[in-house]
């Protein structure tokens, strides 16, 4: 494939004019499409799609996108123990990891049973969906399961930047939460109403707001020792860089949902000024399953939050998981209004999942809507099929396509589901045979609608030839 788009580069650049350019390039795509579907079809996937220029991951957990036996590797290496009776990585309480019932994580890595179990419990590795364990309890489970000291940061960096380096991938949007334990304690006692702005007020008026400038510091020291550490452990200042080094990371401020109001509030707050202050962190997003209780039942005071912040304190960059639901999971009127609160309330731009938006209300205005408001919907095929059990015909992708809404693809949790990008843009491929151009809109979407700074790349004179 190298060779024939080399080679038809090269005669471009022997006859390009304005008038044949456009000519020229449809034949270059047609002829990199047939080679890419050649590889695609004759074993040939992986080398393909890892060259094939991917953009941006920008739906990524950075907690979930570390593999199981790197988390393994570091609590050896951190002294942690390991509880097998659940498959987990837990923090030294007593003398000894066995005072606890537990044992040392580093014998347990030794231990070829117990690590089996453990890369299996803190991932979806040889899952099996048995009676009463869905793919989403077992997938959610995993984030309960992984312990790792806080400095390991950085090595969370350095693991997800070399990955995507050696994938031709040039940027991450990497969702994480940098604060949270301490924020408890400043907000016992708050009473909420479910006015946003009273509640506003009674937050900032308290504890947590006379804290909040100190821990938006904070979350800024911690990036930075990361991002050292992360060019320190790929050897980004020496002549011989790992890959990585050149991949771009910024962050969405990730807010756990699954807690009672004050805290969620106090989450989003701490985001908005974070985003005011520091220019990694250029979103936020809500994380944790939409179908969970405070979750479903939060849903609208959530969107009426961010929306409070956003007319109040002005306009920030919003990414929002909605739509991560299907019939079954939930009962049929909570599929009916998620996307439509997180665009029209909660000033999203940008939709994680969207796979019930055939069950909204008025869906196809909903859909044109996303189309004249230019939002963009990240789909996550492996995700979605392990926890919602959606996948191929019956996954939604088909009606985004049709209606032309952008989407781009991501990766959602690559580690706890053993994926990485490359994987899911062959999956994109193999599953609903994307054109080539269109698989190259995919990559270009991905920084396009990415929270960076600056037009699309592809808005330039230059570049509106190649579209
Ligand atoms: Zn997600």
């Amino acid at each position: 494939m190298r060779f024939l788009i080399a080679l038809t580069a090269a005669f471009i650049q022997l006859s390009a004019t304005a008038a044949v350019w456009g000519q020229i390039e449809d034949r270059m795509a047609r002829v990199a499409g047939d080679a890419l579907y050649w590889h695609m079809d004759n074993g040939r996937s992986r080398l393909a799609f890892e060259a094939m220029p991917k953009g941006g991951d920008i739906h990524t957990h950075l907690r979930g996108a570390i593999y199981a036996e790197t988390w393994l590797e570091w609590a050896a290496e951190d002294g942690l123990c390991a509880g097998m009776s659940r498959a987990a990585l837990v923090f030294r309480e007593e003398a000894t990891c066995e005072d606890s019932g537990w044992v040392d994580a580093a014998a347990a890595q030794a231990d070829e049973s117990m690590r089996v179990q453990l890369i299996n419990g803190l991932s979806t590795r040889s899952y099996v969906p048995t009676n009463g364990w869905s793919g989403h309890n077992q997938f959610f489970g995993t984030f309960g399961r992984i312990s790792a000291k806080p400095e390991r940061l950085g090595d969370q960096l350095a693991a997800v930047a070399e990955r995507a380096g050696k994938q031709n991938i040039l940027y991450l949007e990497l969702m994480e939460t940098i604060i949270l334990p301490e924020l408890f304690p400043l907000i016992a006692g708050v009473n909420m109403t479910g006015n946003v702005d009273d509640d506003y007020q009674t937050l900032m008026n308290g504890k947590f707001g006379a804290a909040l400038g100190e821990l938006t510091q904070k979350i800024q020291l911690q990036i930075a020792n990361a991002r050292k550490k992360k060019n320190e452990l790929l050897d980004c200042e020496t002549d011989t860089p790992k890959a990585g080094c050149d991949v771009k990371i910024r962050f969405l401020h990730q807010v756990v949902r699954e807690f009672e109001p004050a805290m969620v509030y106090a989450q989003i707050i701490l985001g908005w000024s974070a985003m005011e202050k520091a220019p990694d962190i250029v979103g936020l997003n809500l994380v944790a399953p939409e179908d969970g209780f405070r979750a479903l039942r939060d849903y609208s005071l959530h969107m009426r939050m961010i929306d409070h912040l956003y007319t109040t304190r002005g306009p920030q960059n919003i990414s929002l998981h909605a739509g991560e639901l299907t019939l079954g999971l939930v009962r049929p009127k909570q599929l009916k209004f998620h996307m439509r609160e997180a665009i029209e309330i909660g000033h999203a731009k940008l939709i994680g999942h969207g796979v019930a938006i055939t069950y909204e209300d008025n869906s196809e205005q909903l859909l044109k809507k996303m189309v004249e408001d230019d939002i963009l919907v990240e789909i996550n095929l492996t995700s979605n099929a392990v926890i919602l059990g959606v996948e191929g015909s019956d996954h939604p992708l088909a009606v985004y396509r049709d209606l032309d809404v952008p989407y781009t693809i991501s990766t959602d949790d690559e580690g706890v589901s053993r994926i990485d990008l490359t994987h899911e843009y062959i999956r994109l491929a193999k599953t609903y045979r994307v054109p080539y151009f269109e698989l190259r809109h995919v990559s270009r979407n991905s920084l396009t609608y990415s929270f960076l700074d600056g037009e699309s790349l592809w808005s330039s004179d230059d570049c509106q030839a190649d579209l």
